[in-house]
């Protein structure tokens, strides 16, 4: 079977890396790093250079299931709908609009419609109750953003590529990807801020993986970041430090 190559990109995480996917058909059968995409010039990680895996797998649910005894069944999309929609009406007469709720896992969150959709469906019943990822690790940027900025997307980036003396708080790119930062191939760049003479502070409790390959190691008790960061603003050496970031 013949096959075709399409540029596109990975939607897993913030990184958006760009890819090369090997298309036999209507399958993806390879995603390959894109090296003259003009951003992530050729980097990505494993997550999704097997993306396509997921995507074609048989365990991916494309149709309604519903549980009836220890057993799912597939039923019609009308019929779930019908008794879904049942279900919600029946909680939100009964308990209000916050008895809903929904959670957007990832990658779903970088999806343009679903958070749309999705935040347009609770507040519809009148729910204040979307949760995600998010949720567990880095709303606190988001609502700083509200209040500094005035809208919650509005977040600033270092300059990793400028900087010359970083401070990552509790961060672990090596792992994380730092893909909050937008920063694909984080190592590399922050490898590079060591090759022109810059220094990389890495803050964390544990030796991380990232502080196995590079960076100076502060080791610090767990939940005293606050006095840390007071003691740090109080120092003369802050006018020396160009950016500071405390992204997973
Ligand atoms: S860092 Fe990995 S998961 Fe994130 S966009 Fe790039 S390839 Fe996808």
């Amino acid at each position: 079977m013949s096959s075709r190559t399409e540029l596109t990109f990975c939607r897993i995480c913030e990184a958006t890396c760009g890819l090369k996917a090997t298309i036999e058909g209507n399958r993806v059968v390879a995603l390959e790093p894109d090296h003259d995409h003009m951003v992530t010039k050729g980097y990505s990680c494993i997550k999704g250079l097997r993306y396509h895996e997921i995507h074609h797998s048989p365990d991916r649910l494309r149709v309604p299931l519903k549980r009836i005894g220890d057993r799912f069944e597939e039923i019609s999309w009308d019929q779930a709908l019908e008794e879904i929609g049942a279900k919600v009406r029946q909680l939100v007469n009964d308990h209000g609009g916050d008895s809903v709720s929904a959670y957007l896992g990832n990658p779903i969150s970088f999806s343009l419609l679903p958070p749309i959709l999705t935040s347009a469906f609770l507040q519809g019943l009148g729910s204040r109750n979307l949760f995600q990822t998010g949720s567990q690790d880095c709303n606190n940027k988001f609502a700083a953003a509200q209040r500094v900025y005035g809208f919650p997307f509005i977040q600033p980036f270092p300059d990793i590529d400028r900087t010359q003396c970083l401070i990552m708080i509790g961060s672990n790119p090596a792992v994380s990807r730092s893909s909050f930062m937008q920063l694909p191939d984080p190592i590399r760049r922050l490898r590079a801020i060591e090759r022109r003479g810059g220094t990389v502070f890495l803050v964390n409790p544990r030796r991380t993986e990232t502080a196995k390959q590079m960076g100076t190691q502060v080791f610090i008790r767990p939940d005293t970041d606050l006095y840390f960061l007071l003691s740090f603003l109080s120092s003369a050496a802050t006018r020396s430090i160009t950016s500071v970031s405390a992204a997973t």
